[in-house]
């Protein structure tokens, strides 16, 4: 492949170049470096081309996409909560950023493109584990409403102007330069006050929880088999995890003993716009031949040493 990786300098992004770079793939990164760090990339910059640059700008989307027949498209603003408070972010950096992404794709006849949708665009799904074949699709937060429509331009375009589409439905990614998310929270909380740790909402929100290592090589799994114009794939483990079980897990990896302090939230929410609970039905790609190497508390776990290593 001559892959364009958007968002290949944040934490999916870069773990996807590692593996593309491994396996001897022609990679460029796309990345404006708002969230994304170069440390996770330097050490594969003999090996990639780097355009530093914005996919608002359509200059850069075309230079980017020079010589490329494959699209892992992976950059976004990533974080839930903001949507609160901040409107427009998600819609610039997800939404308008896609079109301008599938616009240099038809203009320059790039075919493919790999998406990281979410979780999030099926809402409070009443079946759980939740089928990629679930509707209606209800986002409760703008981020969620940004990737559903992200997915809709996507498909249009693909069967518009002869393109075709894989699109991951993303559980909560969790490993090695995570730079959001409640485990790392729980860290930096614990790391200020040991004694008592504040909990966003009741604590009893149960979502599943799936590695790094696990999440790279079901994407180029789904991409190698699919054989749909868009093909749909959801991509989680197989258990979840309440969030007071990721408190207690924490906890002990540092040798605490805290006391909880809940926040209560609205009906037990962690914030407005969080989904109380998330399991995905993986069944589809496990028919298919992948299925998840490490359990939900695996990955938290796995997760929270690595952060405790790194994070001063
Ligand atoms: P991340 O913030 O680490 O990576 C996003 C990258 O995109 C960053 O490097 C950032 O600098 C870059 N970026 C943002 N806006 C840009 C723009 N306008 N132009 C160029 N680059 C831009 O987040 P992540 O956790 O690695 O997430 C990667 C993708 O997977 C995102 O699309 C996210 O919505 C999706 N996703 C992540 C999770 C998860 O649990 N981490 C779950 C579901 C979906």
């Amino acid at each position: 492949m001559k892959a364009l990786v958007t968002g290949g300098a944040g934490f999916i992004g870069s773990h996807l170049i590692d593996v593309l770079v491994k396996q001897g793939h022609t990679v460029t990164c796309l990345d404006n470096f708002s969230s994304g760090r170069r440390e996770f990339i330097e050490h594969n910059m003999d090996a990639i081309t780097l355009v530093e640059g914005d996919l608002l700008d359509m200059d850069d989307v075309m230079r980017a996409l020079q010589d490329c027949d494959v699209v892992f498209h992976l950059a976004a603003n990533p974080d839930v909560r903001s949507g609160a408070t901040d409107t427009k972010t998600h819609f610039d950096n997800n939404i308008v950023a896609t079109y301008n992404l599938l616009e240099g794709m038809r203009k320059k006849g790039v075919r493919t493109i790999a998406f990281t949708s979410s979780s999030t665009v099926y809402g409070e799904a009443s079946v759980i584990p939740t089928p990629e074949d679930y509707a209606p699709l209800i986002p409760i937060s703008i981020y969620g409403a940004s990737k559903l429509a992200s997915e809709a331009l996507i498909s249009a375009y693909c069967h518009t102007f002869d393109m075709n589409a894989v699109l991951y439905r993303f559980a909560n990614v969790v490993g090695p330069r995570s730079t959001h998310g409640v485990i790392y929270d729980f860290i930096k909380k614990l790391r200020k006050d040991p004694e008592t740790l504040e909990i966003l909402g009741d604590g009893t929100q149960k979502k599943s929880y799936l590695y790094i290592d696990d999440c790279i090589e079901a994407m180029l799994f789904g991409l190698e088999h699919a054989r749909e114009k868009v093909a749909i794939y959801n991509i989680g483990s197989e258990e979840w995890t309440e969030v007071r079980e990721i408190a207690d897990i924490v906890s002990r990896e540092m040798g605490l003993s805290p006391s909880y302090r809940f926040t209560g939230g609205i009906n037990g929410r962690g914030w407005k716009g969080d989904v109380k609970f998330m399991r995905l039905n993986i069944d589809k790609l496990r028919t298919m031949g992948w299925k998840p190497r490490y359990s939900s508390n695996d990955a938290v776990t796995m997760t929270a040493r690595w952060l405790l290593g790194e994070l001063l």
